[in-house]
């Protein structure tokens, strides 16, 4: 985004914001909050909360894959949050599970847990690892990997059965084919010492306020999203759902393209701020980006992701709120029952449960169909020891065209490419999960949105050096699980 001196128009300039997921409606919050701008949300699906959204199946609000907010929000906005939820955002502890050397382990890790249950060869192997010095294994041209970041900080063993396979599932490519970046940016539990502190922190003594638990809405994770839409409406936001973003003419001021209901519709704003795919904004603008920024825009991809719920006749499957797989002969990464999350009773004498599996657009799994997916969960569990005894009564699925950023190495040339591209264009910002390529949690795009906010001066000026302060700032985001 160029020009420093943006200048002050005489009514206050009007911030079209592509997408009405949290960075979207964050930002949509509070610049109606501060009044000294006009915001329009313009979002292709009919209800808000992108990626953190949630709908109603059988009575229940159920998420997009299993979601919670965690505590190390940042307090004001976490504020704000409570706020707007008031005795709905409920504190709750986490309670899941992790399949590991076909045993199941206590998530998040506790000591007891790992010693008691885990094989002897594991713990073994963990020791070894720590003791002898891992040889980087490197791509061949010396630089660091996803692999060799984690076998070095983690060895060998945790690797093998844990963070490898659990990468081919998630990512759909191998550990050696991922950049070190992503091992930065995703694997929280970094090093052998930091995985020990993560498992005291379930010892009393040990506990730094927050460990083990989470924040979440009576009514779904969506419901964060749905009462930011309310709260942004009521300070005089324009929030258009079913409203597609098909064109961008750039100039003073924009002119963007929408399709709602088959119709094509014209608006203008003098501010462009974007929370959709940062590939989809290259494609979608006129001056068409230079040829170099399209095909950068190719080389960046998304994991897909599709949801598979199936509706149990039986009023509660496990005490669980998630139990993870890492295994690879386990097709799905996570499987939660969203019931355990907002201890709702409804519906009293059914449960559902949410499988995640990861793929890629137009695959197999993409295009099968809701039987064929029920069937892939059903061999899921069963491979897991759950196999599924009640009655289903209805499997619903949903799909995630951009679930996660995936880090190939070298990734990073073709995103900087974009990433500098848009910096250059005139009002135009990119934020948010999608906008950003980030693996990042929810309170991370609102820390995004709030942040973009803050640099539009009362005058209508966007201060460009301080949201590259804040670009910078970003980059520190590590992902919570
Ligand atoms: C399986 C899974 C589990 C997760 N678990 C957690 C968790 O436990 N805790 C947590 O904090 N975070 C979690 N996340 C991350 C969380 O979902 C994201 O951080 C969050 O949704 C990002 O918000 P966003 O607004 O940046 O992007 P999104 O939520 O992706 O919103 C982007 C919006 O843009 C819209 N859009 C795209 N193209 C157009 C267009 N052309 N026109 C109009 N609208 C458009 C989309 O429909 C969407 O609504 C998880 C993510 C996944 C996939």
């Amino acid at each position: 985004m160029q020009n420093e001196q943006t200048t002050a128009t005489a009514r206050p300039p009007r911030v079209a914001i592509l997408g009405a997921g949290p960075a979207g409606l964050g930002a949509a919050w509070q610049l109606a909050k501060r009044g000294n701008a006009s915001a329009v949300v313009l979002e292709q699906r009919d209800d808000v909360g992108g990626n953190s959204g949630s709908f109603e199946l059988h009575g229940l609000q159920v998420d997009y894959g299993s979601h919670r907010l965690h505590p190390a929000c940042d307090p004001h906005i976490m504020a704000d949050l409570q706020s707007l939820l008031g005795s709905d955002l409920l504190d709750r502890p986490r309670h899941g599970r992790i399949r590991l050397c076909e045993r199941w382990i206590h998530f998040p890790l506790k000591p007891v847990d790992l010693v008691l249950e885990l094989p002897w060869s594991f713990g073994i192997g963990v020791a070894q690892d720590a003791l002898q010095k891992v040889l980087p294994r490197t791509n061949g041209h010396g630089a660091e990997t996803f692999a060799s970041i984690l076998e070095r900080s983690l060895g060998r063993t945790i690797c093998r059965d844990f963070y490898f396979p659990y990468a081919v599932k998630i990512w759909g490519a191998s550990p050696d084919e991922l950049s070190a970046i992503q091992a930065r940016r995703r694997v929280s539990a970094g090093s052998l010492s930091k995985m020990v502190r993560k498992a005291l922190n379930s010892v009393p003594g040990f506990k730094p306020p927050g460990a083990g638990r989470f924040f979440y809405p009576r009514r779904g994770f969506g419901q964060i999203s749905r009462a930011l839409a309310d709260a942004a409406r009521h300070a005089g936001a324009d929030l258009r759902l079913q409203t597609s973003v098909r064109e961008l003419h750039l100039g003073a001021p924009h002119r963007l393209v929408v399709e709602s209901d088959g119709q094509r519709q014209e608006l203008e704003a003098e501010y462009l701020w974007s929370t959709i795919p940062i590939t989809a904004l290259a494609r979608m603008v006129t001056p068409a980006a230079p040829a170099a920024v399209l095909a950068a825009a190719q080389q960046i991809r998304y994991r897909a992701m599709i949801l598979i719920y199936l509706v149990l006749d039986q009023p509660q499957f496990t005490p669980f709120d998630a139990h993870y797989f890492p295994e690879t002969e386990v097709k799905l990464t996570r499987l939660s029952e969203p019931k355990n999350y907002s201890v709702s009773k409804e519906p009293a004498g059914q449960t559902v449960l949410c499988g995640e599996l990861p793929c890629a657009v137009g695959d197999d799994m993409w295009q099968a169909s809701d039987a064929e997916l029920g069937e892939v969960m059903r061999d899921a569990m069963a491979r897991s020891g759950l196999p599924v005894q009640a009655r289903v009564l209805q499997v619903v699925t949903k799909r995630l065209s951009h679930a996660y950023p995936i880090y190939y190495q070298g990734y990073e040339n073709a995103f900087n490419l974009l990433d500098e591209w848009v910096a250059g264009l005139e009002r135009v910002l990119t934020f948010g999960r999608q906008g950003l390529f980030a693996h990042d949690n929810t309170h991370h795009a609102l820390a995004m949105a709030y942040g973009a906010v803050d640099c539009l001066a009362e005058t209508g000026a966007f201060d460009q050096a301080r949201w590259r302060d804040y670009r910078i700032a970003f980059t520190h985001h590590v992902v919570e699980d």
